[in-house]
């Protein structure tokens, strides 16, 4: 395990930028101060494509309101938001499968969220889970994450859903201050947490803003948003300023790390920053009305032909972490045009596969997760990136 670093630690490491940026497990020296572009496509500029309520993350972290149940669009969390709105989270186990097994996945999805809707939905379906949502969904209906999408990224997934962000095409170029301005304007939206969505390759520039914000007042919960490809020694330097990890586990073997990220070194640096993720963020904990304070939720996006990996990424992370992590079951990937070179990509995941991932998910005995419903897949979760929130006015 990595130990936490001394405040002096902290302040070398995020003058990496300096001397040839070191931000990113590719460590590949790129002088930005001195204009030069790194793998990640960043500069020394500071680049964001959207600064808005988002709606469409888990419900521990964009809410239980009205708008993000009702999004049928919700990333993650569709079925366990749903199934506490409306009962669809009752019905997503039982369209699946319809047994008694289904009513355990139903409970799951509600655990990380809400232990009470979890054991509404088992034992008692839909209704009892409506009323413990009508419950919920008081101060935080429509509250949502203040979502900064950030542009570039140090991955570069063959898939990536957001390219019009992280191949540097959207975007505009701000300062600090600004930055702080954001987060203090989403604080003012009602937004019940700062989700800095791909932060690594700023990183050194986020820390003065929130600094900054923090001064006028930031008090919001700080979410970093990752692929997981994070140098475990950087994401030590983020204890006291990182409250809760939104954090991929894409690859559990090199060879699909390197196909499609060109990562060969992905699971290993991944399941080291996850651990260190661990340390940072503590324990998984949610308020009074499920909200995430802190701790960590994992994702797992299927791929396409690609069970079997995500299984054992699964059993990876659970051999580690066991249940003191959320786990995130995604099945929303969307086939892109870009992917012709890739054609066992081409094609939306099918209801069997994902199912047979759900199945493993509860003989690994994983008791917090979510899941998504079928019609998550679909290009329309991706969000305009057309800088709404970024320049003052926008
Ligand atoms: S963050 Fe970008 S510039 Fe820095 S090491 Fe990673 S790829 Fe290179």
């Amino acid at each position: 395990m990595t130990p936490l670093p001394t405040a002096t630690d902290c302040r070398n490491k995020t003058k990496v930028v300096e001397k040839g940026c070191q931000l990113c497990p590719r460590r590949c020296s790129a002088r930005r101060r001195a204009g030069e572009r790194g793998i990640c496509g960043a500069d020394d500029s500071l680049r964001v494509a959207r600064a808005a309520l988002h709606f469409w993350e888990e419900p521990p972290i964009s809410g239980w309101g009205a708008d993000a149940a009702d999004g049928g669009a919700c990333g993650s969390g569709a079925a366990a938001q749903g199934g506490a709105r409306d009962g669809a989270m009752a019905r997503g186990g039982g369209a699946r499968d319809g047994g008694a097994r289904d009513g355990g996945a139903v409970a799951q999805g509600g655990a990380c969220g809400s232990g009470a809707a979890a054991q509404g939905g088992a034992r008692d379906g839909g209704a009892v889970a409506r009323d413990v949502a009508a419950t919920r969904s008081g101060d935080n209906a429509r509250a949502g994450s203040g979502a900064v999408f950030f542009c570039n990224c140090p991955l570069h997934c063959v898939y990536c859903q957001n390219q019009a962000i992280s191949s540097g095409l959207a975007g505009a170029a701000i300062s600090v201050r600004r930055l702080a301005d954001i987060f203090c304007e989403l604080q003012a939206q009602g937004a019940q947490n700062i989700n800095l969505v791909t932060p690594t390759q700023y990183l050194p520039q986020i820390r003065r803003a929130l600094t900054r914000a923090r001064r006028a007042g930031l008090h919001l919960p700080i979410v970093y948003n990752t692929s997981g490809y994070e140098r475990p020694e950087l994401i030590a330097t983020l204890a006291g300023c990182v409250d809760i990890f939104l954090t991929d586990f894409r690859y559990a073997t090199a060879e699909l790390a390197t196909r499609y990220s060109q990562a060969p070194d992905y699971p290993q640096v991944a399941l080291a920053a996850l651990q260190v993720m661990r340390q940072v963020a503590g324990d998984y904990r949610l308020d009074s009305a499920g909200i995430l304070k802190s701790g960590i939720i994992v994702r797992f996006l299927l791929l396409p032909g690609h069970l079997e990996e995500a299984r054992q990424a699964l059993a990876t992370v659970f051999s580690l972490l066991k249940n003191e992590v959320c786990y995130s079951l995604m099945n929303q990937f969307t086939p892109l045009p870009e992917l012709e070179r890739h054609p066992e990509l081409n094609r939306s995941v099918s209801d069997d596969e994902y199912d047979a991932l759900i199945d493993f998910a509860l003989e690994l005995g994983i008791t917090n997760s979510f899941m998504q419903e079928g019609a998550t897949a679909s290009e329309s979760y991706i969000p305009p990136f057309d800088l709404t929130g970024v320049l003052v006015g926008l």
